[in-house]
């Protein structure tokens, strides 16, 4: 079995392991709405992945929320001027 003749210094050791392992994180922008993402990972900002709805987000969500609570509103609105109609 092969063995190392002499001991590595510190020096050479640290030396060597400064290198190892740090590289620069890819960055690619998002088609749907140019927001900056890692490759091959679904945008967290629109919910898009090549092109195609994956997810709901949370904005999709609140925006919803507020839909239906308006909805809703609107309901009770229409409801309270018929009954003053009515009496
Ligand atoms: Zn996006």
């Amino acid at each position: 079995m092969p063995v190392p003749k002499r001991k590595l210094s510190r020096a050479r050791i640290r030396s060597r392991a400064a290198n190892k392992g740090l590289k620069p994180k890819a960055i690619t922008s998002c088609n749907n709405c140019k927001v900056a993402i890692m490759p091959h990972q679904a945008c967290d900002n629109c919910g898009f992945y090549k092109g195609v709805k994956i997810f709901e987000t949370k904005m999709d969500r609140a925006l919803k929320r507020g839909q239906s609570r308006n909805a809703k509103q609107n309901m009770k609105a229409k409801k309270q001027e018929t009954n003053q109609e009515q009496e």
